[in-house]
């Protein structure tokens, strides 16, 4: 290689960073393990880096781009959402930013579907109940009964890559599938999803032939027994179908009052204040979320009330945080090694330098 590049990384992504010193790579790395303040992103930046790694936790915009605009030559993001960057102001300063599609794709769906199960059978106030010796008696309905998954209806809010890998979950559980996605909706998916489920049924392994099809936002609100969220955060000036607080009273209030939420997405597509009330006022039975609209969770956060406490899973954005999916250095087993393989895409102009073709640039208009 000529070229030595500069790298700067916000976060230890582990083994991966290795591959890149091996390459000849000169690589800083934030040291705490907390996110590093703004103003030490723009001063790495201004300082001449050719590659950031960036987390979610890191706000890049226009003044990211401006300290960067002469030398900065991508912005490598560890994770498949990307709404800390900025896509507008990349794009106007014509930086390429990368993200890791696919190599979570899993992790998370399994994730959403645990925790669903979670909420639903009342597995951590059961546990409590064990752990702090309120264990008295074995009783048929006391003190409390979980509601089954198997057989029941879910929503599947965002029918992309994790909403559909959702969904091969939910088949072994023999749920019926509402679809909603508003801008992709994969029918050949959904007709392999039905024939499974119709082989099931004649085979004899269930006694109901379950369903699934692609219905209205209305509709797969107010037919589910568990609603999952597995869309991108999109604001109002970003979609035409926003998804920020696209969970909110009115919303939460077309629901079943036996239904559960489950948010693996992004924290903002939740109003929480109303999912408070909603879980106050029992307009829903449970919610489980992994993702909030501050995070860490506030200790004054309205989802802390102690008295949902028993139907509110709080986890800290951990859906996609398991081994493998994290740190393997393998581009396609590692969010580690999608995320360095994107970067050097980049820096070493595979792909005959054309950005617009590299597989892991999300703002490929910036370059057609
Ligand atoms: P994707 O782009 O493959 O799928 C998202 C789907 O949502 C798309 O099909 C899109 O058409 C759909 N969509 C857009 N607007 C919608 C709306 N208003 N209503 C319903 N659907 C809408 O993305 P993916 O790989 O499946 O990831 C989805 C999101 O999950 C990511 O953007 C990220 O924010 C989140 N995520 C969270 C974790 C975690 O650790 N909790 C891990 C991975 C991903």
């Amino acid at each position: 290689m000529t070229k030595k590049f500069r790298v700067f990384a916000t976060a230890d992504i582990g083994e991966a960073l290795d591959l890149l010193r091996k390459r000849g790579y000169e690589v800083e790395l934030y040291p705490q393990p907390e996110a590093p303040p703004k103003a030490v992103i723009v001063e790495k930046v201004r300082s001449g880096i050719d590659g950031l790694i960036s987390t979610l936790r890191d706000p890049i915009d226009a003044e990211v781009f401006e300290a960067g605009k002469a030398t900065l030559k991508v912005v490598a993001q560890y994770a498949v959402g990307f709404d800390n960057i900025n896509r507008a102001d990349a794009n106007r300063y014509k930086i390429p930013f990368t993200n890791t599609p696919d190599v979570l794709t899993e992790a998370t769906a399994e994730f959403a579907f645990f925790l669903m199960g979670m909420v639903a059978r009342g597995m951590w106030p059961a546990e409590h109940i064990t752990r702090e010796l309120r264990w008295g008696f074995w009783h048929p309905y006391l003190p409390f009964l979980g509601d089954e998954v198997t057989g029941k209806t879910v929503a599947v809010i965002g029918t992309g890559r994790i909403g559909l890998a959702f969904i091969k979950k939910c088949v072994g559980f023999d749920m019926n599938v509402l679809c909603y996605d508003p801008a992709y909706q994969n029918h050949a998916f959904v007709k392999t999803i039905q024939e499974i489920h119709d082989l099931r049924h004649a085979r004899g392994l269930v006694k109901e032939r379950a369903w699934i099809k692609y219905v209205t936002f209305e509709e797969a609100l107010a037919g589910a027994d568990y609603v999952s969220v597995h869309v991108p955060l999109l604001r109002e000036a970003e979609s035409a179908t926003p998804t920020y607080h696209l969970f909110n009273e009115k919303t939460l209030q077309m629901m079943k009052k036996s239904a559960f939420l489950v948010n693996t997405s992004r924290g903002p597509v939740v109003d929480e204040v109303a999912l408070a009330r909603a879980l106050r006022e029992n307009w829903i039975a449970g919610a489980a979320l992994d993702v909030y609209e501050k995070e860490p969770l506030p200790a004054d956060s309205s989802l802390r009330d102690p008295t949902i406490a028993d139907r509110c899973r709080l986890t800290p954005h951990f859906a996609s945080q398991a081994r493998i999916t994290r740190l393997s250095t393998d581009p396609d087993k590692g969010m580690a090694g999608r995320c360095v393989q994107g970067l050097i895409d980049v820096l070493e102009a595979n792909y005959g330098g054309d950005i617009a073709k590299m597989t892991y640039v999300v703002n490929k208009e910036a370059f057609k």
